[in-house]
């Protein structure tokens, strides 16, 4: 595995506390050990795919309403929106 931006092969599997916009851009949540790469040059970074992933489940998920922070496990494991 390489780095995506400067392709340094010096890259460790590392996790970031991240703050996210809600889809109604309204609020913020913070969602905690997110699967991140922390390059040697370009520092810790979240990818592409992760991104999308944490964007995607913010829509379709039903997040506890209980805090501020939530795991980044907590989020991908969380039920389904209904939607009716
Ligand atoms: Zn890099």
């Amino acid at each position: 595995m390489n780095c995506m931006w400067c392709e340094s092969n010096q890259i460790i599997e590392a996790t970031k506390d991240c703050y996210w916009i809600l889809p109604d851009g309204l609020a913020s949540v913070q969602i905690l050990q997110v699967p991140a790469l922390s390059c040697k040059n370009c520092g810790l970074y979240l990818t592409d795919e992760i991104n999308h992933e944490i964007d995607f489940a913010l829509y379709t998920r039903n997040l506890p309403a209980r805090k501020n922070g939530i795991l980044y496990k907590e989020l991908i494991n969380a039920p389904y929106k209904t939607t009716f």
